[in-house]
């Protein structure tokens, strides 16, 4: 196994690939070029599982995998490569072994990193394909201006909610779509990063499961077709898919003459800071916890978490406003004493049925407008308003106390803080 090139398949390798074997388009030459080709999958979630499945399936020689992150519990709605005895290990890791165990052919690489400005050439150098499988901005415009640079075709794919997209980016190549041009690239697309915190992640605004499996299984054709030099690759052709109404849309994409990156007079020829370019850092603190206490929670290693907390029980460092916030104990004691107060969730029902408070009086912030009559008989009552984590519930109040509320306040935190000092190893998510 990987002894220099595949110049011949054994019998084993025949058995396996006879259904390649027998395509005139694959044969004997194709099943060996994809012995033979080296890819890198940049991400191993939702989009890096299947992708890396088929891959692995088809006799791909080499499978590259970079992710810095570790199994959670929430993954396993969708990123079909783990179960639940990989819960805590490294993805790249878990993700090897059962690419190994699906294909010994295949010699799989595990790249346990961030990739950023100063490792990224390095890392696809000897690659012949990259995908970009990744969740954020700085990753995907590092890899995007990589794959310019080094001259690798780019097999993108993203995905939210009920909608996902994928393209082939690849300005060293001819643009099928418009003869003699050449195809465009990421930030032919996508020039300027979006305003930080304007563009919700999977993880704060969901995602179907089955989504990243169509999507990255789209990405992995794409893949394949490029090594065998068959069909016409998706290069300057952006394909949109809306599972709710399971409608395919292509759109035609051009390469910008003007690109700083892959346009006629380049000013970016290495790769530079992505997270200061886009304002956001490439891994979110915020999700790093969560998995952290998901994997503690799964393998009840969950420890007491009241040591991040101030002797207020607010997180360390929160800046608390004491003219518009009220903290969770402080909630709890009314309730405790039977303070009469009108206690408000203004989530969404489905994150009410997740996780609630009893007593409650659930109005979404999104209603306030309509809804504002059924709690202008309580406006000379004391109103608590809590939201997830504590933003939504201060917008709540700033309305109220413009219509001219005055004993109202946001519950610091949120639910989430809640559960973790009030009712502890109740729901965070
Ligand atoms: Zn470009």
């Amino acid at each position: 196994m990987n002894n220099g090139p595949v110049t011949q398949l054994n019998t084993d390798q025949i058995n396996r690939y006879k259904r390649h074997l027998i395509l005139p388009e694959v044969g004997m030459d194709g099943q060996k070029k994809l012995l033979n080709a080296k890819v890198l999958c940049i991400g191993a979630g939702g989009l890096g599982c299947p992708i890396s499945l088929y891959l692995a399936a088809a006799g791909v020689g080499t499978i590259g995998l970079a992710d810095v992150d570790v199994v959670s519990p929430s993954n396993l709605q969708r990123q079909v490569l783990f179960g639940v005895s990989s819960i805590g290990e490294d993805k790249v890791k878990a993700a090897a072994k059962r690419l190994r165990d699906l294909n010994p052919d295949c010699n799989i690489i595990e790249h346990k990193m961030i990739v950023n400005s100063s490792n990224v050439l390095e890392l696809i150098r000897d690659y012949d394909v990259i995908i970009d499988g990744t969740d954020n901005f700085p990753t995907r415009y590092c890899v995007g201006d990589a794959c310019v640079i080094m001259k690798k075709p780019n097999v993108y794919g993203s995905i939210f909610r009920f909608e996902g997209m994928l393209t082939v980016f690849a300005p060293h190549l001819p643009n099928p779509l418009r003869p003699g041009e050449r195809g465009p690239c990421y930030r032919c697309m996508y020039p300027e990063p979006p305003d930080p915190g304007s563009v919700p992640s999977c993880a704060e605004g969901g995602v179907i499961g089955v989504l990243p499996g169509i999507i990255g299984t789209l990405q992995a054709n794409e893949v394949i077709k490029l090594i065998l030099g068959i069909g016409t690759p998706a290069i300057g052709k952006l394909t949109t898919f809306n599972a709710m109404d399971l409608e395919f849309r292509t759109f035609k994409l051009r390469r910008d003459p003007n690109c700083p990156v892959c346009g006629d007079h380049p000013t970016i020829t290495k790769p530079i800071d992505y997270e200061q370019f886009c304002g956001v850092p490439a891994l979110d603190p915020k999700s790093l916890e969560e998995t952290a206490r998901e994997v503690q929670n799964a393998k009840g290693t969950m420890k007491p978490q009241a040591s991040d907390l101030d002797d207020k029980g607010l997180p360390k460092g929160y800046q608390f406003k004491p003219d518009w916030e009220v903290t969770p104990r402080e909630v709890k004691s009314m309730l405790d004493r039977g303070e009469k107060f009108v206690f408000i969730d203004c989530r969404l029902p489905n994150e009410y049925q997740i996780t609630h408070i009893d007593g409650t009086l659930l109005i979404p912030v999104q209603q306030i407008g309509q809804r504002v009559g059924e709690i202008k008989p309580h406006a000379n009552e004391k109103i608590v308003v809590h939201c997830k984590s504590g933003a939504r519930s201060l917008q709540f109040t700033q309305f109220l106390r413009q219509q001219g509320f005055k004993d109202i306040k946001s519950m610091a935190g949120g639910i989430l803080l809640w559960n973790k000092d009030i009712n502890p190893g109740g729901p965070q998510y």
